[in-house]
């Protein structure tokens, strides 16, 4: 008998504050079903409108098991493809078919893509501090528990938080969060020179420019922290200024990471062929999910460039899953950022909302033991939703103001 699916459901929930998007495939085999991550946490309400109003009606009484088919559907069916907002629709239900198939074999997902060729997965950890001392104090936290790889910051991104336009900002300049590029990168490479005297080089430091750099401060400052020995550099250069990577790559011998805001494999094929970068750091669900995330860590994997799957707070355990399963089971592996737990009375990143909570709405997230993730052994995903749970934390809809960044004269600049 065919397993079809009979319903499509969006459940939204916001465990810590952060707008979470789940995906809930059902079938017409009694209790079977999936679920997958669909977070957008800024648009979650377009993409539940998607899902609702058009993959639904799209997708209901079709073959669940034709995971393949049903991506290239969704993904054609809108005539434009590739959009953030429908790449998550699709993802939340691709990865909710992902965790239909494993359940229907009775199999954890690494092992529909080869089985695992490591037991867990080594994961870093952002630390921040308001100056070098808490930093390192942070970062020992981290070390503690065994975690090998920190990602290393003071003071947020590029400085200060949201807020009125400083002193020197022209007169009548909105409200934002200031940026200096240059105080930010004198501060940044006398902050890894502290760094390395005091924790010496054995732990593997990385750094996230977050875009907010111009093309040739950002090649300079790339030679400029070579000496701290960093494991990468993430996002010296923006999305739209990726033509500058072959300048970068061709000055410094740092390692580069990029890729959490790509959609379209276009952004990524010719940095893979020619090799310009080491990592590639794409957002599953920003591609459309499992299917074409797989597709590029095979495709990465011919050319030496390795993985290291974005991770941050804003994405459902579901998505975490996702992550560990491709980790455990992927040869040209590199690192994984975890956002996800630590043993109780651990928690120094600043979080919004209870720890516990998001344990209760999703059982089964991947647990970190000593510096590695283990994904669990149970059919599909492994994480579970716990409805009535979730319904306790309903999500925020307001708009956001975190990405109102701007530049010393009061333009804006990407986030
Ligand atoms: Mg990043």
């Amino acid at each position: 008998m065919t397993t079809r699916i009979t319903d499509i459901q969006v459940i939204l929930t916001a465990p810590e504050g952060i707008n979470l998007l789940v995906v809930k495939v059902v079938t017409n085999q009694p209790g079977l079903h999936g679920l997958g991550c669909a977070t957008f946490a800024y648009r979650h309400l377009a993409v539940q409108c998607l899902i609702e109003q058009y993959l639904r009606p799209l997708l209901i009484g079709r073959d669940a098991e034709a995971i393949e088919e049903l991506w290239q559907l969704m993904h054609q069916n809108a005539y434009w493809r590739n959009g953030p907002i429908e790449n998550n629709a699709i993802s939340g239900i691709d990865m909710a078919l992902w965790d239909l198939k494993g359940k229907m074999a009775g199999m954890p997902l690494y092992q529909l893509f080869g089985g695992k060729v490591r037991e867990g997965v080594p994961i870093y950890r952002h630390a921040d501090g308001r100056d070098l001392s808490e930093l390192c104090d942070n970062i020992q936290k981290y070390r503690e528990q065994g975690i090998t790889h920190i990602r290393c910051q003071s003071g947020g991104y590029g400085g200060s938080g949201y807020g009125a336009a400083p002193a020197h900002a022209p007169t009548g300049a909105a409200q934002g969060i200031y940026l200096d590029p240059r105080q930010y990168m004198r501060d940044t490479v006398k902050l890894f020179d502290g760094l390395r005297s005091r924790v010496g080089f054995e732990v593997a430091l990385c750094h996230d420019v977050h875009e907010r750099l111009k093309p040739i401060d950002a090649i300079r400052f790339a030679c400029a922290l070579e000496p701290f020995d960093l494991f990468f550099l993430e996002d010296a250069i923006a999305l739209e200024d990726g033509d500058w990577l072959r300048q970068l790559r061709e000055k410094t011998n740092i390692p580069l990471a990029q890729g959490e805001l790509f959609n379209h494999p276009f952004e990524w094929r010719t940095l893979i062929t020619d090799r310009l970068i080491d990592f590639i750091r794409v957002h599953l669900s920003q591609i459309g999910g499992i299917t074409p995330g797989r597709k590029l860590q095979v495709f990465a994997e011919q050319f030496g460039v390795r993985t290291a799957w974005h991770g941050p707070g804003d994405m459902s355990p579901l998505a975490h899953a996702a992550n560990i399963h491709i980790d455990l089971a992927s040869r040209n592996f590199g690192v994984q950022e975890w956002s996800g737990t630590e043993p109780p009375n651990f928690v120094i990143q600043t979080l919004k909302g209870p720890r516990e909570a998001l344990l209760d709405v999703f059982p089964g997230l991947p647990e970190f033991r000593r510096g590695y993730v283990y994904a669990n052994d149970r059919p599909g995903l492994g994480v579970d939703l716990d409805e009535a749970e979730a319904a306790k934390y309903p999500c925020d809809s307001g708009v956001t103001t975190w990405t109102q960044t701007r530049l010393i004269d009061g333009s804006l600049q990407t986030p």
